[in-house]
């Protein structure tokens, strides 16, 4: 678009109010979907870990102060505050606060889908009331825990954090608000702050937008991407605004399918590739979807450890494919197993690539799952992958990293991607006990599962009349050892390979049950460019060594306010681990099972017990061995 009509464009938008209802994709992006992923709100977890990290975070998310939350906001709009500031990262002077109640807004809708959890919903919707009452002092649509002056530093190219990353926060968090906790005054503040974007935004050619894009910015694209399909038709002028966030100079690489990511931060970036799916989807201009392809697999195949996870001192630092030098303690930054993930979802929507799901399983266990700490939900920054560390908490009150706000988010949408549909039937591809409702087919599915310590889950058929449709299930990568399926008791013949699924198209009546057993294995997940560094997992579960709280004073377990990397221990490189030595042609002739989800080494020189990444907490260990064959 022209700067001439684009300014045109701005000054006549005033954006439609639309009455809260179900986000539809308009028809550009139905067609690109071969999947579709299900509403948060149509899926409710059952008894496991997944409902326990939940309810855990639930716990954190109410010990949050509304009125500290809201005090630097309040103060940055002339309205007095007499609350008591919050710590770290959302501290009176750091250039980033405010953007912990954007991930909170964020965090308080998703409960409010997931779990219809009118409490959080209630302090969501008053947060959205107190901050449209700073929007209405500051008098422009600007809205932010700083004044604008941040954004002049950004403009004129001087020293300043990222004010574009902390205004997509609280615009996310606002869009997150009225899509999925139906709040109307969410929308209005969210268009004020659009406007007031999109006058910042207008007078800059695109050689200065090109310098603003330099400085991290989140997902502003993404988040604009959104707010134009939510308000649906004439909003041309807000796809072009999104279109302005897209970072072409990171983009073009990647439409070419080059890997130049070395030296890059990671979270910095991932956010972008979001967007360009999201562009995708409402454009269908293909370029979009190789960028985002080609770096899903680029950064899941190459760029990933046995985790799922990526970035090492929050970069990508080596050439595609190497990371064995690539161990610290900031090691797979949360945020970007996050944002990976949300990227997932896009991608196996377009494929409905079983391979998609795998890595989905992969990151949620052994990146998401484990770090929050389960005494009060404190959350981890980096799962450090070094040996003889651990993972470092955040105190309350005090840290409110990206990661803090992250994985507010994260823990309250567990429901997601488990669950996804096309016109012929469902996929089922975590499997986590949850139950689906799929009220447009007239059915629900109830999914019954102890995984990941029983390698069987339950699906049951809640119908009142019969209804036809395809039941997929996953069968992982991991699965080698081949699974089964009983269909109401009686075993069904064949079965489908790792990394496809096992389909039952059939019609379905009320009380049907499809029991899948899927058996897990003890497996290596060796480093791409060393052989003998592997890790040990059991199926997806990738398994530590427990290496004992020696010096774990309670001052070393929690981090402290700014950054982990203030702990000295953490600066440090790989702890040595006990070598291992390999025998038989398996891990299963090394390593015996003592447990549900326990296992210990045998023969070795100094034998160590393996226990799950997720589960361990306030322990050193470690996730990597040097192994020699015998
Ligand atoms: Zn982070």
């Amino acid at each position: 678009m022209r700067r001439r009509d684009f300014l045109a464009a701005t000054a006549a938008a005033a954006l439609p109010l639309r009455r809260f209802g179900r986000v539809r994709l308009p028809d550009a992006a139905s067609a690109t979907l071969l999947a579709r992923p299900f509403d948060l709100d149509r899926v409710r977890l059952g008894p496991g870990p997944f409902r326990d990290a939940m309810q855990v975070n639930r716990r954190f998310l109410v010990a949050q102060d509304p009125d500290r939350l809201l005090h630097m906001f309040r103060l940055t709009a002339g309205i007095p505050s007499s609350a008591e500031p919050l710590g770290g990262w959302e501290a009176p002077v750091n250039e980033l606060r405010g953007h912990y109640t954007g991930h909170y807004l964020s965090a308080v809708a998703l409960m409010s889908a997931s779990q219809g959890d009118a409490e959080l919903k209630a302090r969501g919707d008053h947060l959205v009331t107190e901050l449209a009452a700073c929007q209405r002092a500051l008098g422009n649509g600007y809205l932010s825990a700083f004044p604008e002056e941040l954004f002049d530093r950004l403009r004129d190219g001087k020293p300043v954090w990222a004010p574009f990353y902390t205004l997509h926060k609280i615009m996310a968090g606002l869009l997150d608000m009225h899509t999925l906790a139906g709040s109307a005054p969410a929308l209005e503040v969210l268009q004020g702050m659009t406007r007031w974007v999109a006058r910042w935004t207008q007078p800059l050619g695109d050689e200065a937008m090109a310098r603003v894009l330099e400085r991290e910015y989140g997902g502003m694209n993404e988040m604009l991407y959104n707010l134009s399909a939510r308000t649906g038709a004439g909003q041309d002028w807000l796809r072009d605004l999104a279109h302005r966030f897209d970072h072409e100079r990171f983009f073009a690489p990647l439409a070419l399918g080059r890997d130049e990511l070395k030296g890059l931060h990671a979270n910095t970036n991932i956010p972008k590739v979001i967007g360009a799916a999201r562009r995708y989807e409402l454009t269908g201009e293909p370029r979009y979807r190789h960028v985002a392809e080609y770096f899903w697999r680029q950064i899941t195949t190459q760029r990933a450890y046995c985790t799922g996870g990526t970035s090492n001192g929050e970069g990508w630092n080596t050439e595609p494919g190497v990371l064995a030098t690539e161990l610290s303690g900031e090691t797979q930054e949360d945020c970007t197993t996050y944002n990976m993930l949300k990227l997932t979802r896009h991608v196996f929507g377009w494929t409905a690539d079983a391979a998609c799901a795998d890595y989905y399983e992969r990151a949620l266990f052994n990146g998401i799952l484990g770090s929050q700490h389960p005494r009060d939900g404190e959350k981890l920054y980096y799962v450090s992958l070094a040996s003889g560390l651990w993972k470092l908490f955040g105190t309350p009150f005090q840290d409110y990293w990206c990661c803090t706000g992250t994985m507010s988010e994260a823990f309250a949408k567990l429901g997601d991607s488990i669950y996804f549909q096309d016109d012929a039937g469902v996929y089922v591809n975590l499997f986590i006990a949850s139950e689906l409702d799929w009220r447009e087919r007239g059915m629900r599915l109830v999914q019954e599962t102890r995984f990941p310590e029983d390698d069987v889950t339950t699906l049951t058929v809640r119908a009142p009349r019969p209804v036809r449709f395809a039941l997929r299930v996953r069968v992982p990568y991991w699965a080698t050892s081949g699974g089964s399926a009983r269909l109401n008791g009686r075993p069904l013949d064949g079965f489908a390979a790792p990394g496809g699924y096992f389909v039952l198209d059939r019609t379905w009546k009320d009380g049907d049950r499809l029991a899948v057993t899927l058996p897990m294995r003890l497996h290596v997940h060796a480093m791409p460019d060393d052989p003998t560094m592997q890790a040990v997992m059991y199926g997806p579960l990738v398994l530590v060594g427990r290496l004992g709280t020696d010096g774990l004073t309670p001052d070393v377990l929690r981090a402290a306010p700014t950054q982990p990397r203030t702990v000295p221990e953490y600066k440090r490189g790989p702890v040595a681990a006990p070598a291992l030595v390999a025998r038989g042609s398996g891990p299963e002739s090394w390593i015996e099972r003592t447990g549900a989800l326990e296992f210990r080494t045998t023969g070795q020189a100094q034998d160590v017990t393996l226990v799950p990444l997720h589960s361990i907490f306030d322990e050193r260990y470690a996730v990597y061995w040097k192994v020699s064959e015998a």
